[in-house]
């Protein structure tokens, strides 16, 4: 079997006195959409925010793409292959969607001071490919028909859909989604889905935290299931739907 894409290792990320991740270790295949469920609180975000160096774990290892990433810095760790959504959108509310997923471009030439100031050419080439891939991703995305309204005014399935369109402009191997479901009308949501689906059959590998267990159990294998920091259980849906340890993790929520 090919080695696993992602590979968390004996985790644990504390705040205080408090293990929010206690000693995980989990795997993501390449090619996969592997679930991560769990009770609020279980720490699945702190892992998503771990994973992709937002912060750094107290302990344990991460592997992604065959290397240590767990030092790695948040923009490395992007550069690298690995993106993720934010259980609540973070859009710039004040600019248009076409502006927010142009701003999530990689290389951010215009920015760069010597280049603006001595290569303005290169500079305007760079915006227009940026703004052509802009294009296709929100096309991609159906959000074509508000790419000129402000962020801020979308509806709530529209914001999930633009932090994917941000999420697919670095072009990443591994995707890491936040409760994509969360808040989105069932139109956006089979919109949402499909897309996933249709991303994964061009070859993206998905790890996605949901609470929507019929989105899971249907789009989602493997199922990893954390409960206190630690995971109770993986495997197949229906593994993952009949064992006794997460139906009492969730009765105890
Ligand atoms: P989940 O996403 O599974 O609902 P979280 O990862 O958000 O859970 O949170 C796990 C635990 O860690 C919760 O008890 C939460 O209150 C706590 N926690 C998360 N982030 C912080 C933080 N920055 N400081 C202190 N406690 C935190
Ligand atoms: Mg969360």
């Amino acid at each position: 079997m090919a080695a696993p894409l992602l590979t968390v290792t004996d985790a644990v990320k504390t705040f205080g006195q408090m293990r929010a991740v206690d000693g995980a270790s989990f795997e993501v295949a390449e090619g996969s959409i592997t679930g991560l469920i769990g009770p609020n609180g279980a720490g699945k975000s702190t892992l998503f925010g771990a994973v992709a160096g937002e912060t750094t774990l107290t302990s344990g290892r991460v592997t992604f793409a065959g290397e240590e990433i767990a030092e790695r810095s948040a923009t490395e760790i992007y550069a690298r292959g690995l993106s993720r959504t934010f259980q609540i959108p973070r859009p710039f509310p004040k600019m248009t969607v076409l502006e927010n997923v142009m701003l999530a471009a990689t290389d951010q030439l215009g920015e760069r001071f010597w280049n603006t100031w001595f290569r303005p050419g290169a500079v305007a080439r760079q915006e227009r490919e940026i703004r052509d891939r802009a294009h296709e991703v929100i096309a991609f995305c159906n959000l074509t028909a508000v790419e000129r309204n402000l962020a801020g005014a979308i509806s709530g399935g529209q914001k999930k859909l633009l932090e994917l369109a941000r999420v697919l402009m670095s072009d990443p191997k591994l995707i890491l989604l936040d409760e994509p479901a969360a808040g989105v009308n069932p139109a956006l949501l089979d919109t949402l889905v499909e897309k996933i689906v249709e991303l994964n059959t061009r070859g993206k590998t998905f790890l996605i935290i949901e609470h929507n267990m019929d989105m899971v159990m249907s789009l989602c294998d493997p199922i990893i299931v954390l409960a206190q920091g630690k995971v109770i259980c993986a495997g197949a849906p229906e593994e993952v739907a009949g064992n006794r340890a997460v139906i009492d993790a969730y009765l105890g929520e």
